[in-house]
């Protein structure tokens, strides 16, 4: 992990690469899905939260339609584009999230200006934490300021969905854009991915005695693409053969029926969706009455239901979750698109010791790569430095 720019050095790095001031510094953070996976594309729940991890961009418009833009991150140098002529096909490499976001903005109608642009962030790549929408953004505020296009947090939502849909090519929804855009300290986003609307839920783990434990697996099966879109194809199924809309019109109390009518696999991914639905729903009330300490039963039948019956998880993060759990955490599961990525464990804070300990050994014992653990605490979302 590469340590952050603290806003003074990220203007003056700006300044020395291309020599004149920024005119403003914008940041937008990762985040992590506490609970509620698969579930938004059948238009059910979510609960996320921003992360106090975070994509940061000083940027200069400029008078031409020139895009010039540098990460600190490698030693990719400087990429360069026309802001005239925004083309899917030809981008590369990183740019293509900058470069989506003003082609998004570009099909709204808005006349997409030139820019100087300098990204730092310390959002892990590809853990599943969403490094990317985090760069799309802080890149769409900065942008939504510095032209004063007036885009709303929908509005912002929709056009950085256009950008990883259509520019980039993942076929990715709104929740990550929606914890980075809404999040807030010690809340997490409790997200209904049907009428899209948000309510921030208390979520502050550190005050009741815990830590929030990312546990990055660093591996990423090559089934994942696959698998994901196999995954999307059984919910459209079952939502079809129930005759729904969507999943998240079929309840726990349908389902015995829905076993009769659904082929043995069919029926155990539309059970998860179900079932995990409910467990969001159990999740955010229980946060609202008691607190985090009471959420763990929750993270290990999400887990369960997700290694048994959407059937996404895999040897590294089945060993994550089941060792920290034996090490003391009140519970964990994988989180993400899953095939990979991170595992998240809700720790108190005096078991958090062993538990990195543990896997660390576990992981070491098994043969597989040295995972990356680390604390995340939920913080506010994307905003103006500066
Ligand atoms: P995730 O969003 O889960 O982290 P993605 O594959 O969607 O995974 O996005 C990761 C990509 O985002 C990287 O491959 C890289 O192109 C880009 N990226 C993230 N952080 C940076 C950075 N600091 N500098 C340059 N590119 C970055
Ligand atoms: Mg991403």
């Amino acid at each position: 992990m590469n340590t952050p720019l603290g806003t003074p050095e990220l203007r003056s790095r700006f300044e020395e690469v291309f020599g004149a001031a920024p005119d403003g510094v914008w940041q937008a953070p990762g985040r992590v899905n506490l609970i509620g996976e698969h579930t938004d594309y059948n238009e059910g729940f979510v609960l996320p939260f921003a992360i106090d991890r975070a994509a940061r961009v000083a940027v200069r418009l400029r008078p031409d339609s020139t895009l010039r833009m540098l990460s600190t991150f490698g030693n990719q140098g400087m990429t360069t584009a026309d802001a005239a002529a925004l083309d899917p096909a030809t981008a590369r490499g990183w740019t293509k999230y900058p470069l989506g976001v003003l082609w998004a903005l570009e099909q709204r109608g808005l006349a997409v200006p030139g820019l100087d642009l300098l990204l730092d962030s310390d959002v892990p790549r590809g853990a599943g934490l969403s490094s990317s929408h985090a760069i799309e953004c802080a890149i769409i505020l900065a942008v939504n300021e510095l032209t004063g296009a007036g885009l709303s947090e929908q509005d912002m939502v929709l056009a950085t969905q256009r950008a990883e849909n259509d520019f980039v090519g993942a076929p990715t929804g709104i929740m990550d854009q929606s914890a980075s855009l809404r999040g807030a300290a010690g809340r997490a986003v409790f997200l209904d991915c049907r009428d899209q609307s948000v309510r921030l839920v208390p979520f502050d783990a550190e005050a009741a005695g815990l830590v929030l434990l990312v546990i990055d697996t660093k591996v990423s099966h090559s089934h994942a693409g696959g698998g994901y879109a196999a995954r999307r194809a059984s919910c459209e199924l079952g939502a079809d053969v129930l005759g729904v809309r969507a999943l998240r019109d079929v309840g726990v109390g349908d389902l015995e029926e829905a076993a009769g009518l659904l082929d043995a696999e069919t029926f155990r991914r539309v059970r998860h969706v179900v079932t995990e639905n409910e467990r969001v729903l159990q999740a955010v009330e229980l946060l609202e009455s008691t607190g985090p300490q009471a959420t763990g039963p929750l993270l290990d039948a999400s887990h369960a239901s997700m290694r048994d019956d959407f059937e996404i998880s895999c040897p590294e993060l089945n060993l994550a979750v089941d060792t920290a759990r034996a090490g003391g955490a009140i519970g964990a599961r994988m989180t993400g698109g899953g095939f990979g990525g991170s595992a998240i464990a809700l720790t108190p804070a005096g078991a958090e010791q062993r538990v990195r300990t543990d896997v660390v050994r576990a992981f070491e014992r098994a043969g597989y790569a040295a995972p990356d653990i680390f604390r995340v605490r939920p913080a506010a979302g994307a905003l103006r430095l500066a």
